[in-house]
């Protein structure tokens, strides 16, 4: 839809250029990411609007210590990428997985970004998921000038809230290579086979045993367990229930599902996780 009580549009070409306009950031001037909610709902407090489209950062950087996901990288970018062209990282089969758990149309997919997914902090927000499963961390750059980091399971705290400043923004998420050596497995539960997310799991098995459960979609805000060694069923069955406590808000309630429906789904299918990671590599 078209945002009528929008007056200015700036349009930063690098880093620079944004970093200057972040001070003027704030309840009535915003960034845009990919703008796939951004126009999707009425936003009558909004004046101005910083595009971060035309930002000439590099999606997907690898090195010795991970991957680094630019904020703007779109969900088609990042499905795109090969896990054969990392073969010591299976972690990265999870990209396409998490993608694909954010049913939409191509159009979607090829503008919606994996800062504007973070942000937006909707419950099935599956660039959270990826990210928490695989320890992501979030680089912030604050209006001052100064720079942060935050793990992404930390960065959201409810329902469309996260730590962000108005003037903050989300420069990139990274994926340490430890994490990305890890097999990984993901599970979804939704109402309807295209529905939205109500369940949606990952795990991850390190080399070393370690068992890494990233909790989404059913929570108002992610939960991570995790094992120094695969636990039993029970074990697992009992941590998992007692999300439902130790979470604020306890399981999630909305049109996509009810809590005590979110809260079986949640325990079958970490189950299922855990013996799919089970085995032997
Ligand atoms: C058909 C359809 C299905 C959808 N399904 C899902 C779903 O399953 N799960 C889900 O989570 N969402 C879903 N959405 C909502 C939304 O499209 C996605 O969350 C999308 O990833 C948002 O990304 P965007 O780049 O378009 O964000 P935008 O709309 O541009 O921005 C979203 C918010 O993030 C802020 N923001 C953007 N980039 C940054 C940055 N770098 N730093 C700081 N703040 C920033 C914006 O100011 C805004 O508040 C769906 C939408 C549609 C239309």
């Amino acid at each position: 839809m078209d945002l009528l009580t929008v007056e200015t549009f700036a349009r930063p070409t690098d880093s620079d250029g944004l970093r200057a306009l972040q001070p003027t950031l704030g309840s009535d001037r915003t960034l845009l990411g990919g703008g796939t909610w951004l126009f999707s709902v009425p936003q009558p407090h909004l004046r101005g609007v910083v595009d971060l489209t035309s930002l000439p950062w590099e999606p997907v950087s690898a090195d010795d210590t991970g991957l680094t996901i630019a904020a703007t990288t779109t969900l088609a970018t990042l499905a795109a990428v090969e896990p054969s062209s990392f073969p010591s990282w299976p972690g990265v089969a999870l990209f396409a997985g998490c993608c694909e758990a954010l049913v939409g149309s191509r159009k979607i997919w090829n503008v919606a970004t994996v800062g504007g997914n973070v942000c937006l902090a909707l419950p099935a927000a599956p660039m959270v998921t990826l990210a928490a499963a695989l320890d992501g961390v979030a680089t912030l750059w604050s209006a001052d000038g100064r720079e942060r980091r935050e793990p992404v399971a930390d960065l959201v705290v409810g329902v469309q809230r996260t730590s962000l400043a108005p003037d903050d923004v989300l420069r990139s998420v990274h994926l340490p290579a430890a994490a990305l050596r890890g097999r990984t497995a993901l599970r979804k539960a939704s109402l309807s086979p295209l529905g939205r997310s109500a369940v949606l799991l990952a795990g991850r098995r390190d080399d070393d045993g370690r068992l890494t459960l990233a909790v989404t979609a059913a929570l108002p805000r992610p939960a991570v367990l995790r094992y120094d060694v695969l636990p039993d069923e029970a074990a697992l069955a009992a941590d998992v229930a007692a999300l439902g406590e130790t979470v604020g808000g306890g399981w999630y309630d909305d049109p996509h599902g009810s809590p005590e429906w979110r809260r079986a789904m949640t325990l079958l299918l970490a189950e299922e996780i855990r013996r799919e990671l089970g085995g032997a590599r």
